[in-house]
């Protein structure tokens, strides 16, 4: 099973795990249903990449109190994954690697960022990591992985998602962001592990 993974890995490539948080998991502010039964998925993932020397890159929402995108101020969102709160952490079994790029989004006080690669600078230290393709993980599957693969795509990199480390707030949320993902040339890997 290791082996399957690794041999999928090459050089060039990055895993790239979306917002594992506490907040987006079972028992947090706005939780995903099944949020946390991706983690072990996960986890045998990142041991791969490890193995193999891939990159690994963790992104985390990081909202200031009254972000914009709390329904206290108009938003669509419960307020979630406040700076330095205890649902912001990732989750505690996610067995990120010390040498784990996080990438710190959704600090803006003037817009939220879904994505990533939302004036992040997230796509330059990529290229200038010689990284190509991304293989993408994480929640939720229908928000911010959606928005992250589709600005990986927009910046040329090839993407991957691992459909068994990825959970949508809806099932007809998935559906939908699984075809948009698909159109914009982004691949999938379903495997039963
Ligand atoms: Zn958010």
């Amino acid at each position: 099973m290791m082996t399957e993974i690794s041999d999928s890995l090459k050089p060039g490539d990055a895993l790239f795990i979306v917002d594992v948080q506490k907040d987006f998991c079972p028992g947090g502010a706005l939780p995903v249903e099944g949020g946390d039964t991706i983690v072990p998925v996960i986890n045998r993932w990142i041991s791969a990449a490890v193995a193999k020397g891939v990159s690994v890159y963790a992104s985390r929402d990081w909202h200031p109190m009254g972000h914009l995108s709390f329904k206290e101020r108009g938003g669509q969102w419960p307020p979630h994954c406040i700076q330095d709160s205890d649902g912001a952490k990732f989750h505690p079994d996610l067995a990120l690697p010390n040498s784990t790029i996080i990438v710190t989004k959704g600090v803006r006080f003037d817009l939220d960022q879904n994505s990533a690669f939302d004036q992040t600078g997230l796509a330059v230290q990529l290229r200038k990591d010689g990284i190509r393709r991304l293989w993408v993980a994480g929640l939720a599957e229908d928000v911010c992985v959606l928005a992250t693969v589709l600005g990986a795509r927009r910046e040329g990199f090839d993407v991957v998602l691992i459909e068994k480390a990825t959970r949508p707030i809806t099932a007809e949320g998935g559906e939908k962001a699984r075809c948009q993902m698909q159109a914009a040339g982004a691949r999938f890997i379903n495997e039963n592990k």
